[in-house]
């Protein structure tokens, strides 16, 4: 992981390529900072953008063919057209900007005939911090810049990432991550209304300290997992005649708790709770109350750990753990859960050091990365 800077990138795609590219675009990564499962209960989810990204450098390619690169050691491509079926195995990354190639088409939007592509990140893949959206974005941006396009709104570029995701990655993931890389801004977070989906911008009271404990534990049985509370949150609000469990309050859940299982109960008061703490969130967040918006995602994590069950041992250790520490405001499981990493909202003091002494008396030998809010997705260069 190298994420060397837009010039540097530039010199090596002209190693690769043979001539200079004609555009450099950087998308951030993400992190979900509070609500946790709310997007498809019709919820709303506070994200991050984060100070590490993905950088792609592209050129249009005269011979209309499509050639991919990346500096993480995935193989390289050189493709007379894109394949009308996935790819897998080591090639399956290039089903991302291919993807998004396609998704253009799509949207009605223009495509470059054939192009090349270098691409570049210091963001880790698969450790919850949205390496695929990053992609999506930063080869959108550069793609439409190819083909001559205007600007295309923070909206557009959002959807049509995780259009590209789902249709032609076939991950079916929510909103969460291209809005939050589309719509980020240094200093500030991005509220996503899932229903709409409907973005708009919380600033943060002063720099914002996140650091992440990635265990890249995963539970063997998570997409069944996801799958079963997708299917207990669905029944529950079936039963309680919404639509979707975030239709409800918590004072209007409580009196209806008796008509659900044991299960749904447990699922439906975290939804509904945890949907109102990220009201609650973006409310101490605007009074400039970073405790109270700490103590609201420390709430979150104990509402993972025992009502929504999404939490692991290990996730719940280094919540323990960091919450005893005076330097640390608050700390979460952060993602879809069942293994992956606690994020910890801490004041300035908060150092490395700290952050190793925990990782290690966590027994879990977490990565430890150290976060701050950053820019969204834009052409660089
Ligand atoms: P996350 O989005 O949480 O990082 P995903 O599994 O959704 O995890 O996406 C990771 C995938 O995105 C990788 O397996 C790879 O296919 C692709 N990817 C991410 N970063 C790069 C990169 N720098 N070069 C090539 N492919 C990448
Ligand atoms: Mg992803």
């Amino acid at each position: 992981m190298t994420n060397v800077s837009g010039s540097s990138l530039a010199q090596q795609f002209q190693q690769a390529f043979g001539r200079a590219p004609v555009v450099v675009a950087r998308a951030p990564g993400r992190v979900e900072f509070i609500g946790n499962h709310t997007d498809y209960n019709g919820g709303a989810v506070l994200g991050a953008a984060i100070n590490r990204s993905v950088t792609v450098a592209a050129g249009p390619n005269a011979d209309g063919r499509f050639r991919l690169r990346s500096t993480s050691g995935t193989p390289s491509l050189d493709l007379a057209a894109v394949p009308a079926g996935r790819l897998t195995g080591a090639e399956a990354w290039a089903n991302y900007p291919l993807g998004v190639w396609r998704s253009l088409g799509d949207f009605n939007l223009p495509q470059p005939a054939g192009f090349d592509l270098l691409v570049d990140s210091d963001l880790p893949p698969g450790a919850g911090l949205s390496s695929s959206a990053a992609l999506e974005l930063a080869t959108a941006l550069a793609l439409l810049q190819l083909a001559g396009s205007g600007p295309i709104t923070p909206d557009r570029l959002a959807t049509l990432g995780r259009h590209a995701e789902n249709k032609y990655v076939g991950v079916p993931c929510g909103i969460l991550d291209q809005g939050t890389s589309a719509f980020g801004a240094a200093g500030q977070l991005v509220h996503i209304d899932c229903r709409g989906p409907v973005f708009s911008r919380v600033p943060l009271p002063g720099a914002v300290h996140l650091w992440i404990f990635n265990t890249k534990e995963k539970h063997a049985l998570v997409d069944g997992l996801y799958a079963t509370r997708h299917r207990e949150c669905m029944e529950a609000a079936k039963t309680l005649g919404v639509a979707l469990l975030a239709d409800l309050t918590p004072a209007r859940l409580l009196p209806l708790l008796p008509k659900l299982t044991a299960e749904q109960a447990k699922r439906a008061q975290h939804i509904v709770a945890e949907h109102a703490r990220v009201h609650a969130t973006g409310e101490a967040l605007a009074a400039g109350d970073l405790v109270a918006a700490g103590r609201l995602l420390t709430a979150s994590h104990r509402s993972s750990q025992h009502l929504f069950e999404n939490s692991t041992p290990a996730l719940d250790r280094l919540v323990d753990l960091l919450e005893k520490h005076p330097a640390v405001l608050g700390a979460r499981l952060t993602g879809g859960g069942f293994g992956g990493a606690v994020m910890a909202l801490t004041r300035d003091s908060f150092t490395p050091a700290d952050a190793e002494v925990i990782a290690a008396q966590s027994g879990s030998h977490p990565e430890v990365i150290h976060l701050l809010t950053a820019d969204g997705a834009r052409v660089v260069g």
